[in-house]
């Protein structure tokens, strides 16, 4: 279709909306493609988003791209993991706890947290000081 081509601004599936809803699309509304593939416009793969609302979902990734649904080894409860956390290396302690405080009490009752405190008291102590100058 010669006319599209000539005019970059007026794109066909925004062409095709507009006859579908029998007005012009305004500056702010832009035409989605529901399952991202840009040169499928049938009427059901296209949806008229306001371009804020468009860009935030073109940003956001789908949910197993960066999500992985884990159960938690102390108290069973399904939690969901950040996938690039699980796969970096200096990761000490395995993500098997639905939070914070199930992997504490799994490190108490493994006796590692007093190490730890020693550590951590020490370092406080440190920057006590030098809140105090
Ligand atoms: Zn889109
Ligand atoms: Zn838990």
């Amino acid at each position: 279709m010669i006319w599209f081509s000539n005019n970059s601004r007026t794109q066909l599936h925004r062409w095709l909306m507009e006859q579908f809803l029998g007005k012009k699309l305004s500056n702010n509304e832009v035409v989605h493609h529901k399952n991202g593939i840009t040169t499928d416009n049938r009427l059901e793969n296209l949806e008229v988003q306001s371009r804020s609302q468009h860009t935030k979902n073109h940003k956001t990734k789908p949910f197993d791209e960066v999500y992985e649904k884990r159960k938690c080894k102390r108290c069973g409860k399904e939690f969901v993991a950040i996938k690039r956390y699980l796969r970096s290396k200096w990761r000490k302690t395995p993500y098997i706890f639905c939070g914070r405080s199930c992997g504490a009490k799994d490190q108490w009752e493994r006796g590692s947290v007093g190490r730890r405190f020693k550590r951590s008291n020490l370092r406080s102590g440190l920057t006590g000081s030098d809140a105090a100058l």
